[in-house]
């Protein structure tokens, strides 16, 4: 019989549980009128059972009809939504249902409180993730500079010594891998006369001329830090998570570097019976927007194929 460990933090956070809570709320009252744009969470199957309920989900803000009941998605808007939902008659207190993880509006709010202090902010995160698009508007809407990897560090350092800022600051989307913005700073700081510094959350010292505020969330820090407890233990990893979760992506990419065999993977039925042949010590973790029956299925399955 092998052994299956299953990550301590796997599944859902709370900024999800809550985002699916209040679709489901709203849904509830308003069946077959509730609409939601883009992906509630970023999981295939979450959105399946949320359309079973009646919610419609649109692409296309432009889709949302006027005056309709409306959820925002956990991963936070760019200002321009609510302004266009509000030429709709779609506003908060009436029919507008927020559901913004509030670790984002957190990030939201670090950058404007950077920008009004004189900073220039350049984002860690990925160009065309809904969180890092909203983020964005707060600071040069489309002009903001991303970076999404920490090999790109000349490019940020180019960006630099290209404009004439007064202070630079550097933070990052909440689901991005802690490792690479560490590798990230550590980059631009070993070519660039080791000049950022932390500026910690609370941002009580805005007088630093470059510094890096640690704006990833816990959630994604807590999953993180459980693939390095089964990387010492297991000689396999899945990883369950939505093909759009960024912070599922990064637990995979995260146990691949570790060197084990890892997979990544939607649903249990796409476990091979070959994945499994001589392995012992199996671990399974998922991402924060991967529901429990999920887990739960993976683990069965690989009961199933190893009896
Ligand atoms: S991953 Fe973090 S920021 Fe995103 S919804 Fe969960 S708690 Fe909020």
């Amino acid at each position: 019989m092998v052994d299956i460990k299953v990550a301590r933090h796997a599944g859902f956070c709370f900024g999800v549980k809550k985002a699916i809570e209040i679709a489901e709320e709203v849904a509830q009252s308003n069946p077959e009128s509730t609409y939601v744009l883009g992906q509630l969470v970023h999981n295939e199957k979450v959105i399946k059972t949320l359309e079973g309920k009646g919610i419609i989900f649109v692409e296309d803000i432009h889709e949302i009809p006027q005056n309709a009941i409306t959820v925002l998605r956990a991963h936070g808007e760019p200002g321009t939504t609510y302004e266009i939902l509000g030429q709709k008659s779609i506003t908060k207190g009436k029919n507008l249902n927020d559901a913004t993880c509030p670790l984002v509006t957190l990030v939201h709010n670090v950058a404007i409180k950077l920008k009004s202090n004189g900073y220039e902010v350049i984002i860690f995160g990925k160009h065309n993730h809904p969180e890092a698009i909203g983020t964005s508007y707060h600071l040069r809407g489309n002009g903001t500079f991303i970076v999404e990897h920490e090999d790109d560090y000349r490019q940020v350092i180019d960006h630099i010594k290209n404009n004439n800022f007064g202070k630079i600051a550097i933070i990052s989307q909440t689901t991005m891998s802690v490792l690479g913005y560490k590798k990230l700073i550590e980059n631009i700081n070993s070519n660039f006369g080791n000049k950022f510094i932390e500026i910690p959350l609370a941002l009580k010292n805005l007088d630093v001329k470059y510094g890096f505020v640690d704006t990833i969330c816990n959630p994604t820090k807590q999953r993180q830090s459980d693939i390095d407890e089964l990387a010492g233990d297991r000689d396999m990893i899945i990883v369950i998570g939505g093909k759009n979760s960024s912070n599922s992506k990064e637990l995979y990419a995260k146990a691949k570097e570790y060197g084990i065999d890892s997979y990544f993977i939607q649903s249990a039925e796409q476990i091979q019976k070959e994945w499994l042949n001589g392995k012992q010590r199996i671990g399974v973790t998922a991402g924060a927007s991967t529901p429990d029956y999920l887990i739960d299925e993976a683990v069965e399955r690989i009961k199933e194929i190893t009896r």
